[in-house]
C-alpha cells in the first residue's frame, strides 16, 4: 500500500509523518503548514529526538515540535510500522487541533450514540471527539482523558494496520463505509478488549467525521482463543503420543494419523493418509479386518481390546491390540478413530512362556510316566519279595520238618532242645523234660509187612502223638523209628504221664495199611529231665536213652523214667 499521507491525515491526526528506514518520505500539509519545516527539516528534528521518539507510543511522553512563529509546541506522538513504512502522528496537547464548530456534530448521530446500548464514537481528523458512555465504560478511560485524544493511541498496535486500511479503504468508498472488522483495544488498566467495529466516514467539506460503533467481543475471543489452544494442545498430543491413533472414514480410508504411526509403520504420513486402511494390514487380516470396519460403520458398535498383524513398508509384521470407537455428528457415523499399542514384543514373550508351558507340561507328564512305571516296578519287587519271603518261609519250614512225617527233623530238635536247655539254665526254679521214643521190634516188622507198610506206620504214630502233646511242647523224628518230644516246664512225673498217655495211645491204636490189614504196634518210651545245675543237653539226652534202654530191657512196650544209680 502506498499511503496517502493526507488521507492518513485525516484517519490518524493532521499531523502526518511518513519514513523509511530514515528517510522522511513525505509530511502532511497540515504539519508543514503548522511547522513551517519540509521534509529534509523534520528528518533533521526526528534524528535530534531520536531518544524521545524511540520510546515509541509511550503514552506520557510528548515532543515540542517548532513552529513557525518560533516559539514550539508540545505534541503527543503515537508510531505506527506498516510494511516498511513508519508512521509518525503528532497531535497538539492542552490545544485541540480541532475546533467545536469544525466538528460540528450531526445532533441526530449524537442522539442516536447517546441511547444507544453500543459503543459510539466520533472521531474528526484521527482525535475523539465523541464518545458515550458505552464507550467509556467498555475502556475505562475517563471521559477528560479521553476526549480530544488521538484514536490510535487506544488501538493496540496488533490492530493498527488492520483498522488504518479499514478506514482507507471507507474515505475510498463512495458511501463512506468501512469494512466491519474485529479491533483489540487497549483499556485504561492496560486490559486488552476485543471488539468488533462497524462505521463510516460522513463526508463533508471541511474534514470528514469517522463514526463507529463498537461491540465487546472479548468474550468470544477468549473463548476462541481458548479452542484454539485446546486444539493446538489436542494437536501436540494427538503427534506425540506413544500410541497408535488413526482417524478412518466409512470408506475405510485413512483420513488422519499421528507421527507414532507412521513412525513404527515406516511410512511418510502423507502415504498413509487417504490411503485405505486395508494397504497396511497383514494380507491374512484384510478380509476380516474390512468386515469389522464394515459392521462398525453401519452398526455404529465399538471395539476393544482386539489384535490383528499389520505390515510396515519393510515387511515386518506387527502385533497391535486396538479399540475403535466411531465418530458422530448429528447421528451420523462420520469417521472412526483407532486406538492402539504395538505388543508384538509381549505377544512374543507370551509365545515364547506358552511354549515353555507346553515343554514343562511334557516334562511333568514324562516324569508321571517315570513314576508310574516305578512304581509298577516297585509292586512287582514287593510281590516278588512277598513271594521270596513265603517261599523262605516254605523253605525254612521243609529245613526243618522231616519229609516222611511233617514233624520237625532231628537237626531242629537238637536246636530246640539246646535252646530249652539254656533257658532252664538261666531260670531258677525252671525244667525241661524229654521223651524218647522207639518202636518195638520194628525191623521185624519191616521184615514182616515191607518197608512201605514200616512208613506207613511211622506216619500215624507222629499223628498220635501230635495228639497227645501240648502245643508248646516240641515233637520230632529223632531217628530211624525213634521219636524225641521236648516238654518244657514239665517235671519228671508229668512227663511220664505224659509218656504212659502215648504207651497207652499207641498200644490201643489198630494201625492199619492196604485193605483190611490192621496190626499192633508198641512203643517203649524212655523220660529224662533236667533242672538247673543239673547239666549240658547232652546229660538230657544221656538220661532219656538210658531210660529207654532200661524199658526195652524190661520187655519194652513201657515207659521207663531215669533214676540216679
Ligand atoms: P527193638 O525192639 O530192640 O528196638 O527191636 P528193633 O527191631 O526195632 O531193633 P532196632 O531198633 O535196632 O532196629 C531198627 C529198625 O527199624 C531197623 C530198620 O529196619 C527199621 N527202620 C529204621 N528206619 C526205618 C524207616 O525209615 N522205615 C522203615 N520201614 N523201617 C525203618
Ligand atoms: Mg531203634
Ligand atoms: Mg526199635
Amino acid at each position: 500500500m502506498d499511503f496517502d499521507i493526507e488521507r492518513l491525515a485525516s484517519i490518524l491526526t493532521p499531523y502526518v509523518v511518513l519514513r523509511k528506514t530514515a528517510d522522511v518520505v513525505s509530511v502532511s500539509h497540515a504539519l508543514a503548514a503548522r511547522t513551517g519545516m519540509g521534509k529534509k527539516e523534520i528528518r533533521g528534528f526526528l534524528d535530534a529526538n531520536r531518544t524521545v521518539l524511540d520510546s515509541l507510543n509511550s503514552r506520557n511522553h510528548t515532543v515540542s515540535l517548532p513552529s513557525k512563529d518560533r516559539q514550539g509546541f508540545d505534541c503527543a506522538f503515537t508510531t505506527t510500522i506498516i510494511n516498511d513504512t513508519e508512521i509518525i502522528a503528532f497531535s497538539e496537547t492542552g490545544q485541540p487541533v480541532y475546533d467545536d464548530d469544525a466538528a460540528c456534530i450531526p445532533e441526530t448521530l449524537v442522539t442516536m450514540a447517546r441511547y444507544s446500548p453500543s459503543a459510539y464514537l466520533i472521531v474528526e481528523n484521527g482525535i475523539i471527539v465523541y464518545a458515550n458512555d458505552a464507550f467509556h465504560k467498555l475502556i475505562m478511560h475517563e471521559p477528560s482523558d479521553l476526549m480530544g485524544s488521538q484514536l490510535i493511541r487506544i488501538i493496540s498496535r496488533q490492530s493498527r494496520e488492520g483498522f488504518i486500511r479499514a478506514c482507507d479503504k471507507g474515505i475510498q468508498d463512495p458511501e463512506g463505509t468501512i469494512p466491519p472488522g474485529d479491533l483489540m483495544l487497549t483499556s485504561a488498566g492496560g486490559r486488552r478488549v476485543f471488539v468488533s467495529m462497524k462505521g463510516g466516514w460522513l463526508k463533508r467539506d471541511k474534514g470528514n467525521l469517522l463514526w463507529m460503533v463498537l461491540h465487546d467481543v472479548t468474550e468470544q475471543v477468549t473463548l476462541m482463543r481458548k479452542i484454539r489452544e485446546q486444539e493446538e494442545q489436542f494437536s501436540d498430543l494427538f503427534d506425540v503420543s506413544p500410541i497408535g491413533l488413526l482417524y478412518v472414514n466409512p470408506r475405510g480410508v485413512i483420513t488422519s494419523c499421528n507421527a507414532f504411526v507412521s513412525n513404527l509403520m515406516g511410512y511418510a504420513r502423507e502415504e498413509i493418509q487417504g490411503s485405505l486402511f486395508t494397504k497396511f494390514v497383514a494380507p491374512h487380516e484384510e478380509q476380516r479386518l474390512r468386515e469389522e470396519f464394515q459392521g462398525l460403520f453401519v452398526e455404529g458398535s465399538e471395539i476393544h481390546r482386539r489384535e490383528c498383524v499389520l505390515r510396515t513398508r519393510e515387511g515386518d509384521d506387527l502385533t497391535i491390540e486396538y479399540d475403535v470407537q466411531v465418530i458422530s455428528r448429528k447421528k451420523r457415523i462420520i469417521q472412526a478413530l483407532m486406538v492402539f499399542s504395538d505388543i508384538t514384543g509381549k505377544k512374543a514373550l507370551e509365545m515364547e512362556l506358552l511354549e515353555k508351558n507346553a515343554e514343562m507340561e511334557k516334562t511333568l507328564w514324562e516324569m508321571a510316566e517315570v513314576k508310574d512305571a516305578l512304581e509298577a516296578r516297585a509292586g512287582e519287587l514287593n510281590r516278588a519279595t512277598e513271594e521270596l519271603k513265603v517261599l523262605n518261609e516254605r523253605l525254612n519250614q521243609l529245613s526243618i520238618t522231616d519229609g516222611l512225617t511233617e514233624i520237625y527233623n532231628h537237626r531242629h530238635f537238637q536246636d530246640r532242645l539246646s535252646e530249652e536247655v539254656e533257658r532252664v539254665q538261666r531260670s531258677k526254679d525252671s525244667v525241661v523234660s524229654l521223651l524218647i521214643l522207639d518202636i518195638d521190634d520194628f525191623k521185624h516188622f519191616n521184615d514182616t509187612y515191607g518197608h512201605q507198610c514200616g512208613d506207613m506206620v511211622l506216619k500215624q504214630l507222629a499223628g498220635i502223638l501230635r495228639n497227645s502233646v501240648r502245643s508248646i511242647d516240641v515233637l520230632a523224628r529223632y531217628g530211624g523209628e525213634e521219636f524225641a518230644v521236648i516238654l518244657p516246664n514239665a517235671a519228671t512225673e508229668e512227663a511220664a504221664n505224659v509218656a504212659e498217655r502215648i504207651c497207652e495211645a499207641v498200644r490201643s491204636t489198630p494201625f492199619s495199611f492196604g485193605e483190611g490189614t490192621s496190626v499192633k504196634v508198641t512203643v517203649s518210651i524212655g523220660v529224662g529231665s533236667l533242672a538247673r545245675g543239673q547239666g549240658e543237653k547232652s546229660e538230657l539226652i544221656r538220661k532219656a536213652d538210658n531210660a529207654l534202654y532200661a524199658a526195652k530191657a524190661k520187655w519194652k512196650d513201657r515207659v521207663e523214667v531215669w533214676e540216679e544209680d
